[in-house]
């Protein structure tokens, strides 16, 4: 009945530490966040999609401003994320907000959910895809936006299909 001389103490807290470092890396979120939709391995993840995209939907990157193509579009049309699919934004609900980054004054209800972003010294609110769980971008006041927040989006985590063309 001795505790303290159980062999197995250490090696099982390194491997409780690892699996806690994986759930912060993913997000701070256990699978809660993409159960009702797609769910997949950071394995299958990195084997899916381009390092770029990759390094945005999964790691939380930012891409640089004025990077993206979809900064600059201007089309009617509909933004699908480039993690799974899900139609996250159209064009109407687009605006020019100055930044570099595609922005969005309008969200439709039920595709994205947000989260505390405290990496920086201000938090800020993170968004993600709510049927993957791929990070999209943050949300801000902006007395620019119509509706008075800007969804600050990387464009390398949407993908834009025109009116017109078969979307996916
Ligand atoms: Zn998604």
């Amino acid at each position: 009945m001795n505790r303290n001389a159980d062999p197995a103490s250490p090696d099982a807290l390194s491997l409780n530490e690892s699996a806690r470092d994986e759930l912060t890396r993913r997000g701070g979120e256990p699978d809660s966040a993409s159960s009702p939709g797609v769910a997949l391995s950071e394995e299958a993840w990195r084997a899916r999609l381009p390092p770029e995209r990759y390094e945005v939907l999964r790691r939380e990157g930012t891409e640089r401003p004025f990077s993206s193509p979809l900064y600059e579009e201007h089309r009617a049309g509909r933004f699908l994320c480039a993690g799974c699919g899900e139609e996250l934004f159209t064009s109407r609900m687009k605006y020019d907000s100055g930044t570099g980054w595609p922005s969005f004054f309008e969200v439709p209800a039920g595709r994205l959910e947000t989260r505390v972003d405290r990496k920086l010294f201000m938090p800020r609110t993170e968004y993600h895809c709510a049927r993957c769980g791929g990070h999209q971008g943050h949300v801000f006041d902006d007395p620019g936006s119509p509706s008075g927040k800007r969804y600050c989006n990387n464009g390398l985590a949407l993908r834009f299909v025109p009116d017109g063309e078969p979307g996916r």
